[in-house]
């Protein structure tokens, strides 16, 4: 037998060596499902079958990476690499590229984000002149994409009265037509959001009987990880792909389905023994992750609901300490509870800021612990928040690089057309949209084509818009030879964008000049990563596409600096760390108020906490307060009854917070304070480095900008040799041997240096990260 099979149990291992046939693992959290798909994939490519006929479809881009190092580890990288694995969203968005045609779409289709999407459909509802009180777009939005996950096209909301009638009993009479302009739009856009990346997939497979046989074949071995959180929609592709060979393997946890308010279907994992002849089932019930007290409350608390598969679970591992519970005063109290007790637990044992996870219900609950945090100078981390390719700055730029490779896409055009200025104002943007409605074309057809319409704009306008598509045409030709990071970094310079960034000499300003920085950089690196990988062409394109996808988990490449994880429950699926803080355990929060109304949210809202607690592998905290402020005003709360559900036996329950709420020596503001107002604003990268030198800057104040943001005259630069003294305008004295200090990689030595001009790049080999090339005229890096 091969010998990373023994590091399975005997439950594992049959599912794991069980290639042929529908099969389904159920088995409650830390179980080894993961492990199992993993090992079953290697297994299966070690007995010949060929990567290419395997699909593997994970929660997140992150799992799919790390379950693909592992095989690789186990069979060798080059067999690995052929392996399709990912989300849902971005096997099928890949696929849809490939067929685009076939639905009437570019290959080089754009993908909304949710962003795009609010904006879109914000601006249908001015065109239609609707009540925006009424009509909110983010509901209209969630309401879109409900139809899409059911698989409610535009056509069949027309055909079935009920919808109609259940959209004006919620005072929104022209839902379907907001529905059917929205889909219009984004067509024409050459767009598609993300539940179409899930919705066309079906009517692809369906109306082309000869592109489902295509996958079928391909596809004939098909694995579903977290398949309890699969939608209508990810249902039926996944039973579509297998009908032929019905080698389908998924595995999940019913008590772990938390996903049902965005239309995750629990039902499909409850019966997935009726949906296929001969399902083999298998159950695992050792977990391997926490400690015996862990387990136990985990299992004393789901127990309390009704609608469940039955299971045990239980563990072989120490019986660890108990769970610890811990009430204080008012939210920032908890927040100094939870950093004070991180420092100490990682003194007393010599652990890593990584080692700890705080998991809340709800973004809002972060700040006071992020406040609590900095006071410490832990280093942490955000996921989930708004992602890095959703700032401004970074989707300006993006939206640049969106039109050059489609310039029908009307958001991309929309966000840029007057950004930076230049005089194109937004009645002008109106009659382009008009007008690109009644000639049925495109906004940047009607303005390359603007002497030919009927649009009344003056002639110093349209020489504007003339500009404007010249430049971007320009771009396009650059395109054909440049990567992705020459074009950015060209793109970025020539639009202005850079100058309009540093001209505000704020501190917002020089954070979204560091901003870009790091896009840069990551282009950079993906152009270097892509040349690794066999069906990469590192073209734009797919540099876009990976971006729009991307998720906050996705982003961290585990080279930043060791943190404190902080994030929402749900994201926490499928995660694992040694300490876990769940916060926030209070009546109306977690239960939240709004599932409080029937018994099968109130049970959704119990798996979300089985789940949380079920991330820690050997010490989880419970933590309340008394108050804590909610949309601005103090409110009073009672304790979860989820920690009172917890059988009292696991339990710990601390000192009340009278006795410690302010210890002089803990919290004291010794490590020293920053402003109130200014908290926010200090993003944790610049806490690690804040000492000394860093200034941090006040909203609003009127302090310039680091003097090497101020300058943005690339022409009147001089070249810069290797060896001589860098003289660019950034960092005056940089030479190779320098040691250097970055935000984000901390210290590093100055290796090489090359380029002239705009374009001088240090290569430097840093602490952490290793040697990354970066741009000089971007990097913001410190002499020491
Ligand atoms: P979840 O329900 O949270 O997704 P899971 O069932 O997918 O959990 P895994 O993440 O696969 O569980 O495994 C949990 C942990 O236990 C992992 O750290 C894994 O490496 C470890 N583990 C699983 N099986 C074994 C085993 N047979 N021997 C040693 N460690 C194991
Ligand atoms: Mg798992």
């Amino acid at each position: 037998m091969e010998k990373y099979l023994s590091q399975l149990n005997e439950a594992q291992l049959e599912p794991t060596i069980q290639i042929d046939g529908p099969m389904i693992v159920i088995a409650g959290a830390g179980s080894g499902k993961t492990r199992v798909l993993t090992y079953r994939i290697a297994y299966m490519m070690s007995k010949g079958i060929d990567a290419f006929n395997i699909l593997s479809l994970t929660f997140t881009n992150k799992a799919a990476r790390e379950m693909k190092e592992r095989i690789a580890s186990i069979v060798g990288t080059s067999e690995a690499k052929n392996l399709w694995m990912g989300t849902f969203h971005s096997v099928f968005a890949k696929i849809l590229r490939i067929e685009a045609d076939k639905l009437g779409y570019p290959s080089n289709f754009t993908i909304y984000d949710t962003q795009d999407s609010d904006r879109l459909i914000a601006s249908i509802i001015k065109e239609m002149n609707l009540d925006k009180d009424i009509y909110k777009y983010k509901q209209v939005r969630s309401r879109i994409s409900s139809y899409k996950n059911s698989l409610i096209t535009v056509r069949a909301y027309f055909q079935n009265p009920e919808l109609k009638e259940a959209d004006a009993m919620a005072r929104r009479p022209r839902m379907g037509e907001i529905y059917k302009e929205y889909v219009d739009r984004c067509f024409k856009a050459g767009a598609m959001d993300f539940d179409d990346l899930l919705l066309k997939t079906n009517e692809l497979l369906t109306r082309f009987p000869e592109v489902l046989a295509k996958y079928q074949n391909r596809f004939k071995y098909i694995l579903v990880d977290e398949y309890q959180d699969t939608n209508h929609s990810q249902y039926l592709i996944v039973r579509a792909l297998s009908d032929k060979f019905q080698n389908i393997c998924v595995v999940g946890d019913d008590a772990q389905s938390i996903y049902a308010f965005r239309g995750a279907n629990i039902n499909n994992i409850l019966n997935f023994q009726k949906d296929y002849d001969d399902v083999k089932v298998f159950r695992l019930e050792q977990n391997y992750r926490s400690t015996k007290n862990i387990v136990n409350a985990a299992n004393s608390v789901i127990d309390k609901n009704q609608t469940k598969l039955d299971k045990v679970v239980w563990t072989a591992n120490d019986e660890g300490g108990k769970i610890k519970v811990n009430r204080s005063l008012t939210d920032a109290d908890e927040g100094r509870y939870v950093a004070s007790t991180i420092f100490e637990t990682k003194m007393q044992n010599q652990l890593k800021n990584g080692d700890f996870a705080i998991l809340y219900r709800t973004n809002a609950q972060s700040r006071s612990i992020e406040d609590a945090l900095r006071k410490r100078d832990i280093p942490y981390r955000i996921y989930g928040g708004l992602s890095f390719y959703q700032r401004k700055e970074i989707k300006d730029v993006l939206s640049y690089l969106r039109l050059i490779i489609n310039p029908a896409d009307e958001e991309a055009l929309k966000r840029v057309i007057n950004f930076p200025p230049r005089g194109i104002g937004q009645t002008t943007v109106d009659k382009l949209i008009v007008s690109a409605n009644g000639y049925n074309r495109t906004m940047f057809e009607v303005m390359k084509n603007i002497d030919k319409t009927d649009v009344k704009i003056n002639s110093g306008t349209k020489t504007k818009l003339q500009n404007f598509v010249t430049l971007i045409e320009s771009y396009q030709v650059l395109n054909q030879t440049a990567d992705v990071f020459e074009l950015a970094e060209h793109v970025t310079r020539t639009s202005g964008l850079i100058k309009e960034f540093n001209k505000d000499g704020t501190p917002e300003g020089v954070t979204r000049m560091e901003n870009i920085e790091e896009l840069l950089n990551g282009m950079k690196d993906f152009v270097e990563g892509q040349k690794e990988i066999v069906d990469s062409t590192g073209s734009l394109a797919e540099f876009l596409e990976d971006v729009a996808l991307a998720t906050d988990l996705d982003n961290d490449k585990g080279e930043d600096m060791d943190r404190v994880s902080l994030m929402t429950i749900h994201l926490a699926k499928g995660l694992e760390f040694p300490y876990v803080y769940i916060v926030g355990l209070e009546e109306d929060l977690f239960p939240s108020a709004m599932s409080m109304n029937t018994r099968s949210e109130l049970e959704e809202e119990r798996r979300l906490f089985y789940v949380a607690l079920t991330r820690a592998e050997k010490q989880a905290y419970l933590t309340y307060a008394l108050s804590r402020y909610r949309w601005g005003k103090l409110v009073d709360s009672d304790p979860s009854r989820f920690i009172e559900e917890i059988d009292e036996q696991y339990l710990e329950v601390l000192t009340p917070p009278e006795e410690r709420r302010f210890n002089p020596m803990l919290d004291a503001d010794i490590f020293g304070d920053v402003p109130t107002e200014q908290k926010s604003k200090v993003s944790p990268d610049k806490l690690r480095f804040k000492p000394a030198k860093q200034v941090v800057l006040k909203k609003g104040s009127t302090k310039k900008a680091p003097e090497k943001f101020q300058v943005t005259q690339p022409k009147n630069l001089k070249p810069v040799s290797k060896t001589t003294e860098n003289t660019n305008l950034f960092d005056s004295k940089l030479a190779v041997g320098n040691i250097v200090k970055h935000m984000r990689f901390g210290a590093g030595e100055v290796m090489k240096i090359e380029g002239t001009g705009a374009d001088v790049k240090a290569e430097i080999n840093f602490q952490h990260g290793g040697v990354k090339k970066l741009l000089l005229r971007f990097a913001k890096l410190e002499v020491v």
